[in-house]
């Protein structure tokens, strides 16, 4: 079979692949990336409903979620957000701020990506899609990859391959079999950034909502998200949920305030006084969206006039609103989170290279690794800083 030689291999032509390919070539380095796709960068294309949240301009390590949350610092440092914007900046490519430091592309999340391409170009990276890695095998220092009908060696192998979400766009579990072929450790994967779901009158309610949504606050423990949340017919979504999934585990209640700028309580047995003929669900309109305020009402069947209403029934609506403990049966998995959380231990790489400590050569970057970001650009910036740090090290 014949063999072709390169510095660097990187499998995967993600946001990590690519900008570790970018940064190698930069220092002359011959680069190969290998996509078993059709597609450069598919989740970049699909990312921020199509504009991509690049970035976010306060990212660091406390927006991560890891089993060493100092780990991500390094890189960080070594490469910033501020970093990032001037390449896009560098590129023409406009963007704002949507809200919370946010970073989207004013057109589309393609002018990243072509970014990305024309760098990757100037480079002179060489990019080979529909292609599958079938082994690899370290030999002296090298790495022997080999692909159905040739072989490629390389001294330095980068593991850029992502998670496990979004099958169907080409995530694979590549990056944690081969960390499972050089006995490395994986922490525990679980889908994050992921809607909740529901079971028997939670699922009624929030089916019968579908659609409906609101500004809410969602709390773990001492962990909590105060942003929009979203009823659907499997049960919970929107920002703040998905957010809270990252620190879900099964059998956990999260505790949910819909009305999180106003105490219900107070207000209720005001509106008693000053408002005694209307309608309870009347009152809860003035606050909430209509449908949900009958919806309230008519799942703890309290729907009276609140004149009429004793402090126990008011107790029992301004809990739901503003205390609502709720036990999620599920999440809706791989199929829609928009991450995964856990990956390859940290303790097995240096955080300065990317290097995995074992093995001289073999790096893991981007979402592979025990990184998980909150929602809102960090992702991705992990993605660009590991990336850069290993490009300078390979
Ligand atoms: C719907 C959606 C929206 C998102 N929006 C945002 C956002 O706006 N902002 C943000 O920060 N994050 C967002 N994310 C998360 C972000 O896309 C990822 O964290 C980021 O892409 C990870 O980069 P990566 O390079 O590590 O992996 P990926 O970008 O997933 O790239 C991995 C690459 O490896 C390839 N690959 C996999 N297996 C193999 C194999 N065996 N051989 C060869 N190639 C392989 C894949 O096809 C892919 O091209 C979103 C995710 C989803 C699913």
């Amino acid at each position: 079979m014949m063999s072709e030689k390169f510095d660097v291999i990187i499998i995967g032509a993600g946001a990590a692949g690519l900008m570790c390919a970018i940064e190698a070539g930069k220092r002359n380095k011959k680069v190969l990336i290998v996509e078993h796709t059709s597609k450069i960068a598919e989740k970049i294309r699909i990312s921020g409903g199509g504009r991509c949240n690049f970035t976010n301009i306060y990212s660091n390590n406390e927006n991560f979620l890891s089993n060493n949350n100092h780990f991500c610092k390094s890189a960080f440092s070594k490469y910033t957000q501020n970093d990032f914007i001037k390449l896009v900046k560098k590129h023409k490519i406009k963007f704002h701020e949507k809200k919370l430091g946010q970073l989207f592309c004013d057109n589309s999340a393609k002018d990243i990506i072509k970014m990305l391409i024309t760098e990757c170009e100037n480079q002179k990276v060489e990019i080979k899609i529909n292609t599958e890695v079938k082994s690899i095998i370290r030999k002296k220092n090298l790495y022997i990859l080999e692909t159905i009908d040739k072989k490629f060696v390389c001294s330095s192998l980068v593991i850029a391959t992502g998670g496990l979400s979004i099958p169907k766009i080409g995530a694979s579990d590549f990056g944690y079999k081969i960390a499972n072929q050089f006995n490395l450790k994986i922490t525990k994967l679980y889908p994050a950034l992921v809607p909740l779901t529901f079971k028997n009158d939670i699922l009624e309610f929030c089916k019968s909502l579908a659609g409906i949504s609101i500004e809410a606050s969602v709390k773990i423990n001492k962990t909590i998200f105060n942003e929009g949340l979203i009823f659907t017919h499997r049960g919970i979504s929107g920002p703040s949920i998905l957010q809270i999934s990252s620190y879900w585990k099964p059998d956990r209640t999260i505790e949910v305030n819909l009305l999180p700028q106003n105490s219900m309580d107070k207000t209720l047995k005001e509106r008693r006084i000053k408002t005694p003929k209307q309608n309870i669900s009347n009152v809860l309109s003035d606050f909430l969206p209509n449908k949900l305020a009958i919806a309230i009402t008519s799942l703890l069947n309290t729907n009276q006039k609140i004149g009429e209403a004793s402090n126990n029934t008011l107790n029992k609506i301004s809990n739901f609103i503003n205390k609502l403990n709720v036990l999620p049966t599920g999440t809706e998995g791989y199929k829609t989170a928009e991450v995964t959380l856990g990956g390859i231990d940290t303790n097995e790489i240096n955080s300065a290279t990317m290097e995995c400590k074992k093995y001289s050569g073999l790096y893991f970057i981007g979402e592979v690794v025990d990184v998980t970001g909150h929602l809102g650009g960090h992702n991705f910036q992990w993605a660009w800083s590991s990336g850069y740090v290993a490009g300078q090290n390979v």
